[in-house]
């Protein structure tokens, strides 16, 4: 019998696990010593335990489906990607990762990516989640910096959720929060969300906008503030208030299809507390102004004075267990390494470090553009890490197409079958939750450790040293030495520190020297954490730097166009006890017992206008494909509007795939898919 202290893979709360190994059998119980949790659990973290059986696990690489030894597969990649490279150019290489992989991981996927194959086309599913947050935050504060912490959730004494359905989404979090309520009998809740979900239940009021105006919102309330303070000192904050102006409370009303006194009296509840956080996810981020979204919250907040206090900011929530890391390395296909930027000081600093002349020079393509590089045979080869595009990217019929047509397909994976992987021509079995060992961080920048606790399965393997094998396949194996993770993390540690120590926001150069043994044993730390004896404060280094800026925003429409032929918007997100694609939480029988199915929740006008029954199968259709599910009569639904649960896929219910029916559209400046509305039409099956 074993015990091991280690983070659970689900959600961005990252709450701390004491995993139980008793002759195979594994239970856990939530760490009471882990900051981000003390000890409480959701029932998706309490039933990992039941999830790391080897049934449906891919144990061996695979060469057109064919098992090979790791010699044979990792040569046979580079040989592949060596003549797609030299034929076509670096650019015909893509990498799609995931907020899945640890931060050892994601490092060693950028870093050959653009290091040394170079170009920068690596990004994540994250784009899905979380990059309109990563837009908002550099426009707003010059870097992407969350100023917020879970104490101050706690310690707040207004809290406001946009976008979130927290009590099932980030569920530890919420039990904080109404916690926290409980304990103060003045802490004021407001929760903004077309529908009245779990969330709601602790609500002093809910905001039933009209799906999408979440903008407009935010933009009254930074005109209301502004008549009682002066914003105009912030770089652009005469410019972010002339476009406010004309949000009077009568127009913000009309736009969110709120009464004017709701908006009025959650406008006074902003203004009159002294302490005010907004916590905010996907109802923000997934939308074709998803960055105007975010950066109009980030104003009201740097107005008001509520901003880098306790108690007080702009909190945005990560989706996934590390897209926090995935940010800090790079992952993304728009910043370089630790934070930076493709700008010429961090170019040539990173391209020192890495000892490299290939460094890629430009962004490359972000999620959506990169499968529709690949679908236009542009990009010939990608390499995917850890996720299930053919599922979760919007218009995924177009995704498998394009994967279809692909000449060179890699997918390094847990799961022996996947929509994805079933395109793959190679494929390379990894490590799963349990067996692998690294870092991941978590919403409010906390750095906490995954460590292994049973033996690998098979002959799967770290993505790290899959990644490591590839690149000396290709011929620049001199920087890609590592023999352990703890390597991979002090290199990554190192540059967030190389040449300007103490100077930027992400700086975790005081862990670069970490012994093996120190690393193993890393209680979760927030960062910065600097190696130099220099006080560093966020707030204080942006202002000092004049840094601080608001954004104009101009609130507009969602895109999705209801008519006569697609009278209603579709919404899709997360149910309590599922995540992501299923493949983990899917094979749970208790975790499939709460929603089993499909499901579509419609509004009782609705239900009875398009003729529907509680229970019965209706078919949903938009202009990019149709999906059948089982009808939920639900009075929280807003009328005019529906919800999808985003899980179901092909291997579990063969029509039941949401995304089949979003369109390809993002925000224009962080390329985030508008994922939560769709014009669509639904009748009985
Ligand atoms: Fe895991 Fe999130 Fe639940 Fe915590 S709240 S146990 S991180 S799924």
């Amino acid at each position: 019998m074993s015990e091991t202290r280690t983070t659970c893979p689900y959600c961005g709360v990252g709450c701390g696990v004491i995993a139980r190994e008793d002759e195979g059998k594994v239970s856990v119980r939530g760490d009471d010593a882990h900051p981000a949790n003390f000890g409480r659990l959701c029932v998706k973290g309490a039933a990992l335990g039941e999830t790391t059986g080897l049934t449906g696990r891919l144990l061996y690489p695979e060469v057109a489906g064919a098992r090979v030894s790791w010699e044979v597969a990792t040569a046979e990649t580079g040989a592949r990607l060596r003549a797609i490279i030299d034929e076509y150019g670096p650019q015909a290489v893509a990498f799609y990762a995931s907020g899945q992989l640890l931060t050892e991981d994601y490092y060693a996927a950028n870093k050959l990516m653009k290091g040394f194959i170079g170009a920068a086309n690596i990004d994540t599913n994250s784009r899905l989640c979380m990059s309109s947050a990563v837009t908002g935050y550099k426009r707003a504060l010059g870097g992407d910096v969350v100023p917020c912490s879970y104490e101050d959730v706690e310690n707040s004494d207004l809290v406001i959720l946009v976008g979130s359905n927290a009590a099932w989404a980030h569920p530890v979090l919420y039990q904080r929060l109404v916690k926290a309520k409980q304990a103060n009998a003045k802490m004021r809740v407001v929760v903004i969300d077309p529908r009245r979900t779990a969330t709601c239940d602790i609500a002093d009021q809910h905001l039933a906008i009209a799906p999408g105006s979440d903008a407009g919102l935010f933009v009254g309330l930074l005109r209301a503030i502004a008549q009682q303070r002066d914003v105009a000192t912030f770089t652009d904050g005469a410019a972010a208030l002339a476009a406010a102006q004309p949000w009077n409370i009568a127009r913000v009303a009309a736009f969110c299809g709120l009464t004017e006194q709701e908006v009025a009296e959650f406008y006074a509840a902003f203004i009159a507390a002294p302490r005010a956080i907004t916590l905010y996810t996907m109802g923000i981020n997934q939308s074709a102004s998803g960055s105007d979204k975010c950066n109009a919250i980030i104003n009201v907040h740097l107005a008001s004075g509520k901003f880098a206090r306790p108690g007080c900011g702009p909190f945005s929530l990560t989706g996934q267990p590390n897209a926090m890391g995935g940010r800090e390395v790079g992952g993304l296909a728009t910043m370089l390494a630790a934070h930076m930027n493709f700008e010429p000081d961090d170019l040539a600093r990173v391209a020192r470090f890495w000892g490299t002349e290939r460094l890629a020079q430009t962004p490359g393509l972000m999620a959506v553009d990169l499968f529709a590089a690949i679908g236009r045979g542009e990009v010939k080869a990608v390499w995917i890490m850890g996720t299930n595009p053919a599922v979760s990217l919007p218009d995924s019929h177009a995704v498998s197409q394009a994967l279809a047509a692909c000449p060179l397909v890699i997918v390094s994976e847990v799961a022996e079958d996947t929509e994805t992987s079933r395109f793959a021509h190679i494929r390379f079995p990894a490590l799963s939750w349990g067996e692998k060992n690294g870092t991941v961080t978590n919403s409010e920048r906390r750095i906490s450790r995954q460590r292994a606790f049973l033996p690998a399965p098979g002959e799967a393997k770290g993505d790290w040293w899959i990644i490591a094998q590839v690149a000396k396949a290709l011929g620049y194996g001199d920087a890609f030495r590592w023999q352990h993770p703890h390597e991979v993390f002090c290199e990554h540690a190192a540059l967030s520190g190389f040449e300007n120590q103490g100077q930027r926001a992400f700086d975790i150069s005081g862990l670069a020297n970490l012994s093996r043994q120190a690393w193993d044993n890393l209680m979760p730390v927030r960062w910065p954490v600097c190696s130099t004896d220099k006080e560093w404060e966020l707030t204080r280094g942006w202002r000092a730097d004049g840094q601080l800026r608001m954004v104009p925003v101009r609130p507009q429409s969602t895109r999705a166009r209801t008519g006569p032929l697609y009278p209603l918007l579709l919404n899709s997100g997360r149910i309590r006890d599922q995540w992501h694609t299923m493949t983990r939480t899917g094979t749970v029988a208790r975790l499939m017992q709460h929603i089993d199915q499909p499901i579509v929740e419609v509004s009782p006008g609705d239900a009875a206008h398009f003729q529907l029954r509680e229970g019965g199968l209706a078919r949903i259709t938009s202009l990019n494909g149709m999906m059948v599910a089982k009808v939920v009569i639900h009075a929280g639904q807003r009328q005019g509007s529906l919800f999808v649960p985003m899980h179901w896929n092909a291997c579990f219910a063969r029509l039941g795939k949401v995304n089949a029916l979003v369109a390809a559209q993002t925000d224009p400046d962080s390329g985030q898919p508008e994922s939560k509305q769709v014009a669509v039409r639904i009748a009985p099956w």
